[in-house]
């Protein structure tokens, strides 16, 4: 009998294999005691199991593919930090010392009381830390327990085409599956941000998480279809779903090549009108997909990963440095920098900062605020931006406009910096854009002040839609109100769009928004000629861009504009007729 069990798709695609489950048995961790001319040969034991566990994960990031996503090597680094961290290392021996106790105990109790720690903290990125102790904890409990090694886990083992189940994965398995070749996988525990569904989408891997207790009603060589976009897993399907999704299997993979296809067309309309696809950019790594799928450049380059996991901010020559080399590898593609974005959803710490507790930390002093109460942190990065500018097209995007004097504050100190570098005779391009972000609905209501003095506009459509609907980003409790269609953020991104046209200048859409095909359709409609979306689905809005009329679909978008409601411009836009 087909059973269906259901998860959150995290990485699009469809396999139907056999089953490989991965077991992590709980250890069974005892207290003895070790006599007293025996300690130093317990602490040498300890001392060798850490070694190594470093030298395996040492050996795994070496096998890590030159494309693959830095995500994979900064989990892997992580674990290798901790495995040099005193709190795992020399701890445990101390205790070995103190209690005159076998490794395996020692290293328990000072496992028990980091976790203690971590889940005093209540904070999501603590948690994930705490993960990441119980993974290092746990791999260097295996090798004192001379614990064989998981399938997975041995270099000859055959796990090619299978689909890959377990409770939970840790980035080190993901890398040695992908080289075993496995067709998907799911796990029981995570969410769409987990480790697992990062690395699932980063590596290209189909996947679901957050299937529930589905160990229970499945088998080692179990046959199984998963679904990674509807999140479904059905386990001993009959002949009829499996040629239904062998049917879809293969549409997918003719869609896939098709689109692969398109990268060096142009996005133009059926009726042609040229629409500019740029890509989104968070680490420095990931600037060469950025040319593999064709973009026409960079619409938003968050800066924040350059003040993460430091304890002081990048001065003017390490943000200079980074610029340069970015721009180098754009080799001539123009590339949007925005300027620092700190504070609320994005902290460098995990929130850890001292100070006074902030109620609304969305409504408080971030983004730009954050860094006109704070020129030392800002000026650097924008006479680095201004210097670097001289090494190809690079414009200035400014986050979290709220009113006119911000960016009037921030256009005179890019001009006094200018003045700086002529009296030292630094080149810079003297065209350099500037631009800002609308992200508040206060400067979507008054986007036609912004654009009389700015060079470009870019909507930021997941701020825009949180400060519209009154909603935090992060709160999955009123996650149901954070709509794109609702009419006032349409309305909103309307006034946004007319404002530019008015004044002649570009406006780009760079929020998740602008990346879901779903609503590509109705944002041609609505005039947006620049979509900056995540690289992974540009492609999949190019298709859309060419197979659309935008005469059509302004008419569509003038109709969806008079609609009461989010349902009302879905269907309108599903239905398509005027
Ligand atoms: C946005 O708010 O839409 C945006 C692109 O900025 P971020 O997601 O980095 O806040
Ligand atoms: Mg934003």
């Amino acid at each position: 009998m087909t059973i269906a069990l259901h998860g959150m798709g995290v990485s699009r695609g469809i396999a139907i294999g056999k089953v490989h489950i991965v077991k992590r048995d709980q250890l069974d961790i005892r207290k003895y005691s070790i006599k007293q001319h025996l300690i130093d040969d317990e602490i040498k034991r300890f001392e060798n199991a850490v070694t190594n566990a470093q030298q395996q994960l040492r050996a795994i990031r070496e096998h890590i593919p030159e494309s693959t996503s830095a995500d994979i090597e900064g989990f892997i680094d992580t674990h290798l930090l901790m495995l040099g961290d005193v709190a795992l290392t020399e701890e445990p021996m101390r205790l070995i010392k103190e209690l005159a106790c076998n490794a395996e105990w020692a290293l328990k109790l000072q496992r028990d009381a980091l976790v203690v720690v971590f889940d005093e903290m209540d904070d999501a990125y603590l948690r994930t830390r705490k993960d990441d102790v119980d993974y290092v904890v746990n791999h260097i409990q295996r090798l004192l327990l001379n614990q064989t090694p998981l399938q997975h886990e041995k270099p000859d083992q055959k796990l090619s085409g299978y689909i890959v189940m377990a409770n939970d994965l840790t980035p080190a398995d993901t890398v040695l599956m992908q080289h075993h070749g496995i067709a998907a996988f799911a796990t029981e525990s995570g969410g769409p941000t987990s480790h697992t569904a990062i690395l699932a989408r980063s590596l290209g891997i189909p996947a679901i998480v957050g299937l529930q207790n589905a160990l229970r009603y499945i088998k080692e060589d179990d046959e199984l279809i998963l679904d990674g976009v509807r999140g479904i897993i059905l386990v001993d399907p009959d002949r009829h779903a499996l040629s239904d999704y062998h049917r879809l299997q293969k549409e997918e993979r003719r869609y896939y090549t098709k689109l692969g296809k398109l990268k060096n067309k142009p996005a133009v309309t059926i009726d042609g009108v040229l629409v500019d696809l740029q890509a989104n950019i968070e680490l420095p790594k990931d600037f060469e997909t950025v040319v593999e799928v064709g973009a026409q450049g960079v619409g938003l380059y968050r800066t924040e990963f350059l003040y993460m996991n430091r304890e002081s901010p990048p001065d003017e020559e390490e943000h200079y440095v980074a610029y340069t080399k970015v721009i180098e590898v754009l080799n001539g593609l123009p590339l949007t920098i925005r300027t620092l974005d700190l504070g609320a959803d994005k902290q460098v710490d995990g929130g850890r900062q001292s100070g006074p507790v902030i109620n609304n930390p969305a409504l408080g002093l971030r983004a730009i605020r954050l860094c006109l109460k704070e020129p030392a942190l800002f000026r650097p990065q924008l006479r680095a931006i201004i210097r670097a500018s001289v090494h190809g097209p690079v414009r200035i995007m400014i986050p979290m406009l709220s009113n006119i004097h911000e960016m009037q504050q921030v256009l005179q100190m890019i001009e006094d910096i200018k003045k700086e570098l002529d009296v030292l005779a630094i080149p810079y391009d003297h065209e350099l854009q500037i631009g800002g972000m609308i992200e508040v609905p206060a400067a979507a209501v008054c986007a036609d002040i912004f654009a009389q003095q700015l060079d470009f506009l870019s909507i930021g459509t997941n701020d825009l839609i949180q400060y519209t609907m009154a909603i935090d980003r992060v709160n999955d409790e009123v996650n149901y109100l954070y709509d794109p269609l609702n009419p006032a953020v349409l309305r909103l991104i309307h006034t946004t769009i007319k404002a530019g046209e008015k004044e002649t200048i570009p406006v780009a859409m760079c929020g998740e928004m602008a990346g879901e095909t779903k609503y590509t359709r109705l944002l041609l409609g609505l005039g947006l000629r620049v979509f900056s979306v995540h690289p992974a689905t540009l492609l999949e809005v190019k298709q859309i861009v060419i197979d659309s009329n935008i005469g059509d679909l302004e008419a569509l978008a003038k109709k969806a504009l008079k609609a009461k409601s989010g349902i009302e411009v879905a269907n309108i836009m599903r239905k398509g007729e005027v």
